[in-house]
């Protein structure tokens, strides 16, 4: 039997919605279309692609624009490092702390890592931090992820001071919506919201103007600014995205997520080897009631003694998955995917299936 590969967070899971609205949702760009570097009002960003994500937050009610400014980037994953860039102070001798809570999305360290820059470094876990360093008037930049990658929880800032609030999965198909986000700097990208990885689009949502023009700096400088043929497409995956009030999009998506977490919790019942993160339920202002989260990762504990490394024990399913160590925590825990295609997660509960009941086999 082959393995099946739910490792990745390709968000695959939306094609349905996209095949249903094919004709609305489309884009045919003509030769002559858009050759200049800028718009003609100057700009690099489309001021029109601007305006339909504002409407989308207002819309969803999961971030606060007014008065902020924005800048788009290829994925949020640009995003993340200029953020780093305009956070980090230049004229000090000694770099900015990047710090995250373990368990967290590894390309923050990766990112920080390959840029090597003088003026900031990365330190790893808050919590090892703070009981590690006594000076605490140290230059600190907190990514908080929330909700997180992998585990789904909604993150607070445990540091403080300078944060970059990740707010990749803050949508209403993976958490209920308890208000909108009313942070200084909030990154969120498309890859999970529409499902369009491949598009690579994200944005920021900026409080403070030198922190804006040091964003706007570092786009210009590292791309002299982000595909006009993105934007354009962005603009009408967005204008499907809002289509009454967004939610034929929310609740399809929030559909297809409950569904998910239902059939495999249900697997996961009837097991003593594996358990799967905790949910608690909260309000949502978008649906208007109290729901479940239904996060695009199943975040897998072994809970024998024996079993220190889940990432094994799933492969004995033939079920490939990330380990723990990927994101700074106990290889004991394994992510899932759960936003891959249908035909993905079919074969995920199927393979579960056989593991649970060849644990059953065995009492
Ligand atoms: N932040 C988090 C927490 C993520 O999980 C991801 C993608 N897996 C990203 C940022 C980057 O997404 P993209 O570059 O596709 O916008």
């Amino acid at each position: 039997m082959w393995h099946l590969y739910i490792c990745s967070g390709d968000p695959i899971f939306l094609e349905q919605f996209w095949m249903q609205n094919e004709a609305y949702s489309s884009v045919l760009i003509p030769g002559w279309h858009r050759m200049s570097y800028r718009y003609v009002d100057y700009t690099l960003m489309s001021t029109e692609l601007e305006y339909y994500i504002r409407k989308l937050h207002s819309i969803v009610g999961n971030a606060v624009t007014e008065g902020r400014y924005m800048v788009f980037g290829v994925g949020s994953s640009q995003l993340l490092t200029a953020a780093l860039y305009a956070l980090s102070s230049e004229n000090s001798s000694s770099p900015s702390n990047v710090l995250a809570t373990i368990p967290y999305y590894p390309m923050y360290k990766s990112q920080t890592v390959l840029f090597n820059s003088e003026n900031f470094d990365f330190r790893g876990d808050t919590n090892s931090w703070q009981s590690n360093t006594s000076t605490n008037n140290l230059d600190v930049i907190e990514f908080v992820t929330s909700p997180n990658n992998p585990d789904g929880e909604l993150k607070k800032p445990i540091i403080g001071g300078k944060t970059i609030y990740d707010h990749a999965y803050f949508w209403p198909h993976f958490t209920p919506i308890p208000g909108p986000s009313d942070r200084d700097l909030m990154i969120f990208t498309l890859s999970k919201l529409t499902g369009h990885a491949g598009v690579r689009f994200g944005w920021a949502i900026i409080k403070d103007k030198d922190v804006y023009e040091k964003f706007l700096n570092y786009i210009m400088v590292a791309d002299l600014g982000i595909s006009k043929d993105t934007q354009l497409r962005v603009l009408k995956l967005l204008k499907v995205a809002i289509k009454d009030d967004g939610k034929p999009l929310f609740q399809l998506a929030y559909n297809l997520m409950r569904e998910r977490w239902d059939r495999l919790t249900s697997v996961l019942s009837k097991s003593t080897r594996f358990s799967v993160q905790q949910r608690h339920p909260l309000h949502c202002n978008f649906f208007n009631e109290t729901r479940l989260p239904s996060p695009a990762y199943a975040w897998i504990k072994c809970e024998k003694e024996e079993d220190d490394d889940c990432g094994a024990m799933l492969e004995e399913g033939k079920i490939i998955s990330r380990s723990g160590s990927f994101f700074s925590a106990k290889d004991r825990y394994s992510r899932l995917s759960l936003i891959k295609s249908q035909d993905d997660f079919e074969l995920l509960i199927q393979r579960f299936t056989e593991l649970v009941s060849l644990e059953n086999d065995s009492i």
